[in-house]
């Protein structure tokens, strides 16, 4: 045996386990005592879970927060405008050493699988998704990162889009992106999702848009999202994230869309924090919150997770990066707080952001790689309200990371 967690609590049981692991696979999980082993962990009981999973990262955009003018308005727009007067003179090896304090930071923090966007268009180029992938060389031992060929420009807006997002795919992206709410009109929008199927069929790659990201409550991208996914045979293939225009539509018109998506089997990543901050900035009182109907998407059996999205950027100033704090942001978000609400936040950023990278080794169980966090409090729910630092974060059976504070009140 190369490693044994003891005193670990995993999520569904009341006693504490020990789980063993031999060659970077979990060998068993249980209470009666293994054997020794080369190195040993006692978790001091507490929670262990699977590597937290952020399907959503826009890693070259991650810091731009440090030497950025203010967005004054605080919207997309403004956002898209600052990070454009950059692009244009990114250099790869500049956007992977940003991009790297970030992934390590997310790393120490339990994240073991990311998925990077790269903004591929005609103004910065292949620039940042060569970034991203000198990236993900760089930390291929201690996590696994997907970079995602994304037309931030828009396709039909930024003509030459496509011909780059397949170039970036074969410099090695592996998921197709889209933005097809920030085409001009209905029209393009639906093209611009044809033509990334076509992309995403041509290369056997999944999809994964930002779609009706807009206060507009018209907004229309995801449910031709939803019946082209059927119609293209790609079920389980899809995520779409934000949809926070889903807020404003009519609640017939939510229940339709809500039932296409739940039939097309897409994911919905719900990037909570970030839309409280950019979406409905020009609303009086009451403001919208510009998230999903995240309880109706839940209630009909749609997988839906939530990622991190931004890192001190033009977007959004903020962002450890930590999963265990954007499930926290969730919970507040949607007001999932019930026990069993908890629980379905903490699976927003581990088992649904599994499923929805098509996973098939994942978790705590016999058998699943075992890229592991040992969280640092012994429950779901003490684990979101405290916000522990990661004890020790394992990765392919080996201790990557590993967190000693020493804080105490004096005089007592
Ligand atoms: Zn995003």
């Amino acid at each position: 045996m190369d490693l044994i967690i003891r005193n670990a609590r995993v999520r569904g049981q009341q006693e504490p386990v020990e789980i063993a692991i031999d060659q970077g696979r979990i060998s068993a999980v249980g209470t009666s005592p293994e054997p020794t082993a080369s190195q040993e962990i006692d978790a001091a009981g507490s929670l262990v879970l699977p590597g937290f999973i952020n399907l959503h990262l826009h890693a070259d955009k991650s810091l731009l927060g440090e030497v950025m003018r203010p967005n004054l308005s605080g919207t997309l727009p403004e956002a898209i405008e600052i990070t454009n007067e950059f692009k244009r003179s990114y250099d790869p090896k500049e956007v992977a050493e940003r991009a790297g304090r970030v992934i390590a930071a997310g790393v120490k923090n339990g994240t073991t699988f990311f998925r990077l966007f790269a903004d591929v268009g005609t103004i910065g180029g292949l620039r940042a998704a060569r970034g991203l992938l000198l990236a993900r060389e760089h930390f291929a031992e201690l996590c696994d990162i997907e970079v995602v060929s994304f037309p931030q420009e828009g396709i039909a807006r930024d003509p030459g889009a496509a011909e780059l997002m397949e170039e970036a795919i074969r410099e090695g992206c592996n998921v197709v992106g889209g933005l097809p709410w920030y085409e001009y009109t209905d029209a393009d929008a639906r093209e611009h999702i044809d033509i990334c199927f076509d992309i995403a069929k041509r290369h056997d790659l999944d999809i994964h848009m930002l779609v009706d990201d807009t206060d507009d409550a018209n907004s229309r991208s995801l449910e031709y999202l939803a019946l082209k996914t059927m119609r293209e045979d790609f079920y389980g293939r899809v995520t779409a994230s934000h949809c926070g225009a889903m807020a404003g539509y009519n609640d017939v018109y939510a229940a339709k869309v809500i039932d296409m998506v739940a039939t097309a089997g897409i994911t919905i990543s719900v990037n909570a924090h970030i839309n409280l901050v950019c979406s409905a900035r020009l609303d009086r009182e009451p403001r919208r919150r510009g998230i999903a109907r995240v309880k109706e998407l839940l209630a009909r059996g749609v997988n839906v997770i939530s990622s991190q999205d931004d890192v001190n950027d033009p977007y959004y100033p903020f962002g450890k990066p930590d999963q265990l704090e954007v499930a926290s942001m969730m919970a507040h978000t949607a007001q999932l707080t019930l026990p069993h609400e908890l629980e379905q936040v903490v699976d927003m950023v581990t088992v649904n952001a599994a499923q929805a990278a098509r996973l098939a080794d994942y978790g705590v169980a016999p058998g699943a790689r075992a890229d592991l966090v040992v969280v640092g409090a012994p429950s779901v729910h003490e684990a979101l309200r405290q916000q522990p630092l990661r004890s020790h974060v394992i990765r392919n059976g080996r201790e990557i990371v590993r967190t000693t504070v020493n804080q105490e009140l004096q005089g007592f």
